[in-house]
């Protein structure tokens, strides 16, 4: 599927609302950083050379000429012989060298005594030191993160270039779908799956676009689908599989969707299909709520990935060991819900008690997706696999888990 999703043009956005974007060019500084050279303590600004002797025994006296704090005048050049009282993030008078920090230094009225031997560039943020103005700061296919917006916040850049955001069509079917907050009728469910896939791609960073559920009708998906062709990838969910209300793929072939493939030996997920118009991608994900969570995050997120501009779009797996032993049919490879939990210096999941496709309770908590290896039948506890963290990051064990499967 990889190859079928390419980055879209570019756009600049506002530096306030770049969150989460990948940068569609290199950036270089704007400024020097720091911008000026400033002192990192609240002390005395002074020359080096004038403190080189200066101990508690013996300390040096130097005159306090004016001040220098954060956001104040401009303090005037240092004397040779003199201080300047200065706070953190203020501009180094012009002859000053070093800071000496306040605990190391007497004042008494117009003089100070200096305790504490000093040396060029003590406690002193030298302008550049961070960055120059000029050299490179982020890479195109950087994704803006809280950093990141820091950084090019503190560099005065208010507008940055970054990748469009696809849109990505979300087409439910089923004759047995309602929309949350409605009647249910008997035979009738939520359409919890067009909930939880626009947060998933929202949280990816496209567009999401979730239009009404199609009925398990051809004609209606037909024209489902052609509307939903104006986004730049199209994901349908349901009537994928070989049931005789299942009319997704003669739907593609009405609307001369091209099909590539069908069925994918994982598990949960074995309906699903892939195929484009005119290039476009369309995934036809499966219906089943649980094998439409794993398949998107594991087969569908690192392709949007890829077309958002990341340079890598697959997740790091990362090894886990298993708490318990777990029997299976081998063949397919396994993406099991679990729930990680840090022992010592390891990872150690727990699978949630139903692997069943079905089941919408197994995937409450859930921080890991598991890998288990197509050809085995029997994982020992203990076992080490590995695990594709997700959702809400690592959490320490407690009540919570305590409470789940
Ligand atoms: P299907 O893939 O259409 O054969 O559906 C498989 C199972 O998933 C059936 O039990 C459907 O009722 C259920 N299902 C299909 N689509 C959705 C959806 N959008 N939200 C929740 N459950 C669904
Ligand atoms: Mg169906």
């Amino acid at each position: 599927m990889l190859p079928a999703f390419s980055p879209l043009g570019e756009e600049e956005v506002q530096l306030t609302h770049s969150l989460g974007r990948y940068l569609s060019q290199d950036i270089a500084a704007a400024l020097d950083s720091p911008p000026f050279d400033n002192s990192a303590m609240d002390g005395y600004a002074v020359r080096a050379g004038d403190v080189g002797t200066a101990e508690r025994g013996s300390p040096v006296h130097l005159a306090v000429r004016g001040e220098s704090r954060a956001g104040g005048p401009l303090p005037e050049a240092l004397e040779p012989g003199a201080a300047c009282r200065i706070f953190t993030g203020a501009p180094m008078p012009a002859g000053a060298d070093a800071v000496v920090i306040q605990e190391d230094t007497e004042r008494s009225g117009d003089e100070v005594a200096i305790l504490e031997a000093s040396r060029v560039g003590k406690h002193v943020r030298a302008r550049g030191s961070d960055v120059c103005a000029g050299a490179a700061l982020l890479r195109a296919g950087h994704r803006i993160w809280h950093g990141e917006l820091g950084l090019l916040a503190s560099q005065n850049i208010s507008h940055v270039s970054v990748v469009q955001r696809p849109r990505v069509a979300l087409l439910s079917t089923g004759d047995e779908l309602r929309e949350l907050g409605a009647t249910l009728a008997a035979g009738t469910i939520v359409n919890s799956n067009v909930y939880v896939l626009t947060e998933m791609l929202r949280e990816l960073g496209v567009v999401p676009v979730p239009l009404p559920a199609a009925p398990d009708r051809l004609p209606e998906i037909e024209t489902a689908l052609r509307k939903a062709l104006e986004a730049d990838v199209v994901i349908t969910m349901g009537g994928v599989s070989v049931g005789e209300y299942d009319f997704v793929h003669e739907a593609f072939a009405k609307v001369g969707i091209e099909p590539k493939f069908w069925k994918v030996r994982i598990k949960p997920g074995k309906p699903l299909a892939f195929a484009q118009y005119e290039g476009k991608p369309v995934i036809g994900l499966p219906g089943n709520p649980i094998s439409a969570m794993v398949t998107f995050e594991v087969l569908v997120a690192p392709c949007l990935r890829k077309m958002l501009g990341d340079p890598q779009p697959h997740p790091e797996p990362v090894s886990v060991r298993l708490k318990h032993g777990y029997r299976r049919r081998p063949g397919r490879v396994e993406i099991a819900r679990a729930l990680a939990t840090r022992e010592g210096d390891e990872l150690v999941v727990t699978l949630t008690s139903q692997q069943g496709s079905g089941s919408l309770p197994s995937f409450v908590g859930v921080n890991a997706l598991v890998v288990l290896p197509a050809d085995k039948a029997e994982l020992r506890p203990g076992e080490r696999v590995e695990a594709i963290l997700w959702g809400p990051g690592l959490r320490r064990a407690g009540s919570f888990f305590d409470t789940l499967g």
